[in-house]
């Protein structure tokens, strides 16, 4: 064990000793785990480094020097020394879709495959592995890897000629199905597109060509055979195994559904949600403010332990490739074409207001300029119709803002949550999305930095598995602009980089202040949860692309060990 060189300021002793003392006294017990000679960041503003924290029956106990963190040790204490490795606040992913993401890896999973050939080659594996299964279902296909985003139906017929296969893209927002999936969906030349979708057709001919986009899929989906509550459970053990590895202890689920929380619910009773888990309830806009009742009485019956559901999630608008994202001026391609928003604004208006008197905060899934605008435009007259209060209404994805609207968040104090790994000039960004926006608008595109200028809140979230959970891969492009795979380079839209204390503030005390537990966690504060990470590097001592390769060695959750790399050991 190394001792600090420099001697404790008298400060740090006061503190320390304050620590103590101001809960019952001198700890009836000793600490259960002291880590000490770390690179703590406590993200608590009053004392932003220290060198060790103790933790105590769940709670921290001190955060300091070392020699104060040692003196609460005793017999049954485990004391590590930390050479230097960072500590952090546990991460929050503030935008995820765990459980089916966790369904998905037990599919036929495409996530991250880059070619063609790929995606066929594993659709033929997965078919001829799962002979008994009745449908071939799961997704992750990228967009750019099929001419227009566009997959076709002969392809997947070659595939899997012998019953339905329909597999959803990367984004959740496209289904890409075989003949005998069409036809079970009853889609066919004469079928109309349905509201809020589109079934791609030959133009000539008219026939569907395969891909789905948005409500469309739902035909085919509707066919599949449901999951059983097992399969739910399933996928969320694999989610949450995931997440604990990226040093995630909570999060906010984008899209809960009955199924979905009934799984968290299981295992919140059982004690195995190793996440603190905020669900936003997927409101059916359709229904309108009837919906509000029946949302409240979800967040009456899904709240536990670690749950709560004191959210409603509302899809403004589809995404930005296939032109089902709502823009205020015209798709480039598309001649007065410019996306339909999933709702109108006066009904959306209503909506949030009703959504908003009954004490729900409200997370939007927002990509086109004109959808983000909406959004203000909802929370603003929600806030004069009811008050403005403290819900913390948030704004997901955010891809494309009218520099107009910037100001608006901190304004009307929504939150800004992005995605940062999305933040890079990419096949989805080079390809399918300047082309079809211009310069002139692409210039907006993600603009984290511009909005961290306001002194809005901003939170990070991943979106899986849409795309890659690790928020220190987000972290990194927020920084660089550049893709996580990058060497240094230039900058894509360098004026929207965000600096590495912004991207922390948003994983750590911002996501807590999101989920209104920023009491509670969120900053390695004495009394605070012992929600805590540890990872191998100082990421202030790093070159910025190289953030995404720091590796976690350790996640705390109430203190206790949710994720252990085996190269780090914790001896008595
Ligand atoms: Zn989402």
């Amino acid at each position: 064990m190394r001792f600090p060189k420099n001697k404790p300021s008298v400060l740090l002793i006061l503190t320390a000793a304050l620590a103590v003392s101001c809960g019952a006294g001198r700890p009836a017990e000793p600490a259960d785990l002291v880590l000490t000679n770390g690179a703590v960041y406590t993200m608590d503003a009053a004392r932003p480094r220290a060198t060790a924290v103790a933790v105590a029956k769940g709670k921290i106990l001190y955060v300091g020097d070392d020699r104060g963190a040692l003196r609460l040790g005793g017999g049954s204490t485990k004391v590590v020394d930390l050479g230097g490795k960072m500590v952090l606040p546990a991460f929050q992913d503030s935008h995820i879709h765990l459980v089916t993401g966790g369904i998905e890896l037990g599919l036929c999973n495409l996530n991250g495959l880059r070619t063609k050939e790929e995606v066929f080659e594993k659709i033929k594996a997965y078919a001829a592995a799962n002979p008994g299964a009745p449908w071939v279902t799961g997704g992750g296909w990228d967009l750019p890897i099929f001419p227009q985003a566009n997959p076709r139906k002969e392809e997947l017929d070659a595939l899997v000629p012998d019953r339905p296969a329909v597999l959803s893209s990367a984004d959740g927002h496209s289904a890409w199905a075989n003949s005998r999936a069409l036809e079970l969906g009853g889609v066919t030349k004469d079928s109309p597109d349905p509201a809020g979708g589109r079934i791609e057709r030959d133009p000539k001919t008219g026939e569907p060509t395969g891909t789905l986009r948005e409500s469309a899929a739902g035909l085919v989906d509707e066919r599949v055979p449901e999951l059983e509550p097992g399969d739910y459970i399933k996928g969320l053990k694999a989610g949450l195994e995931l997440a604990n590895r990226f040093g995630i202890a909570s999060i906010i689920e984008a899209s809960a559904y009955p199924r979905i929380l009934d799984a968290y619910a299981a295992l919140d009773r059982s004690g195995e949600l190793s996440m603190r888990v905020l669900a936003s309830l997927h409101v059916d806009t359709g229904k309108g403010t009837a919906e509000v009742e029946r949302l409240a009485r979800l967040r009456d019956a899904y709240r536990g332990a670690r749950l709560k559901s004191t959210a409603a999630k509302i899809f403004v608008d589809g995404v930005m490739e296939p032109h089902t994202a709502a823009l205020l001026e015209p798709y480039l391609d598309r001649p007065g074409d410019r996306g339909r928003p999933l709702l109108e604004p006066a009904a959306f208006v209503g909506l949030a207001a009703a959504l908003d008197a009954a004490n729900f905060q409200i997370h939007v899934h927002a990509i086109g300029d004109r959808a983000i605008r909406m959004s203000l435009d909802a929370f603003e007259a929600s806030g004069r119709a009811n008050g403005f209060r403290d819900l913390r209404h948030h704004i997901a994805h955010l891809e494309l803002i009218d520099p107009s609207d910037i100001p608006r968040f901190k304004r009307l104090g929504v939150a800004a949550n992005f995605q940062p790994l999305w933040a890079y000039a990419d096949l989805y960004i080079t390809d399918l999305t300047i082309p079809i926006l211009g310069p002139g608008r692409s210039r907006w595109l993600y603009p984290i930095g511009s909005v961290a200028k306001t002194g809005a809140v901003i939170v990070g979230g991943s979106d899986w598995s849409v795309s890659s959970m690790n928020p220190l891969e987000a972290m990194q492009v927020a920084v660089t602009r550049r893709g996580p795979d990058d060497p240094p380079g230039d900058a894509w839209i360098p004026e929207e980089k965000a600096d590495l204390e912004t991207m922390l503030r948003a994983y750590t005390t911002n996501g807590a202040w999101l989920s209104h537990d920023e009491k509670d966690r969120g900053s390695l504060e004495p009394a605070k949860a012992a929600d805590i990470v540890v990872l191998d590097r100082n990421l202030f001592e790093i070159a910025p692309s190289e953030i995404g390769r720091a590796k976690v060695l350790l996640t705390l959750l109430d203190g206790r060990e949710v994720f252990r790399d085996p190269s780090f050991t914790i001896a008595k």
